[in-house]
């Protein structure tokens, strides 16, 4: 097993935040944060009991924090200039392995199956967790369209949203997350994985979300990448 490893973290961030709120959305979600002050930037505050994630003003801007078992996160959420106190630096510290290859290339041949459906393409949803040191590749019970997948009524929702890796696949070439997709991450804390036309030119695409933003992230960092796969940006 591949030791825990700290990276830093480069990528495009984005958070999506609407200047008006008008369906409330931004109040409706409780308030699950803590919210400090870095003063000593080798003492980050802790993520007390009740709270999901802390927001952090340092020197250098706002910083969002959480943890799960599989990973803790540190992330520049907005930047700015705070006289006065230390600056921090983005990190992502992962306590796994990445997915081995037979795994990978499977997740791509059900999702290049599904694209292949003889009654036009359907997008697939998978979950990967990794659980007792070993990944696990999952179809949880789901409703297919060419343009949307959704969890079936007798899916265990539970495990599902448990995953660390939520993958789903476009089955056209659309390279890029969805509206829908936003919508459905916004309140994760997790990788998101999209295979886009897995059935044409296979290209994986990833990001990491936390509770509302969103971080892409190099395919290489969750996965060992067979090298078939072309067009991936890892
Ligand atoms: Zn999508």
């Amino acid at each position: 097993m591949t030791p825990a490893s700290s990276t830093e973290v480069r990528g495009t961030l984005w958070t999506p935040i609407p200047d008006e709120d008008p369906a409330g959305t931004a109040t409706s979600v409780p308030s699950l944060a803590g919210y400090h002050i870095v003063t000593d930037a080798a003492q980050v505050p802790a993520i007390d009991e009740g709270h999901l994630y802390n927001y952090l003003l340092a020197g250098n801007g706002v910083f969002l924090q959480a943890q799960r078992p599989e990973l803790s996160v540190l992330l520049r959420i907005a930047p700015a200039l705070v006289r006065g106190l230390p600056a921090l630096r983005s990190r992502l510290r992962v306590r796994f392995p990445r997915v081995p290859r037979p795994i990978v290339r499977e997740m791509l041949n059900v999702a290049a199956d599904a694209a292949r459906d003889p009654n036009g393409g359907l997008e697939v949803l998978l979950t990967l967790a990794f659980q007792k040191g070993r990944w696990q590749l999952m179809q949880p019970p789901q409703e297919q369209t060419l343009s949307s997948v959704q969890l079936a009524s007798e899916a265990d929702r539970a495990t599902v949203l448990e995953a660390l890796i939520d993958v789903h696949s476009h089955p056209f070439p659309l390279r890029a997350f969805s509206g829908t997709d936003h919508e459905s991450d916004r309140g994760a804390f997790r990788f998101a994985v999209l295979i886009a036309d897995p059935a044409g030119a296979p290209s994986l695409h990833v990001r990491l979300c936390v509770y509302g933003a969103f971080l892409e992230v190099p395919p290489s960092l969750l996965f060992e990448l067979p090298g078939e796969l072309g067009g991936t940006d890892a």
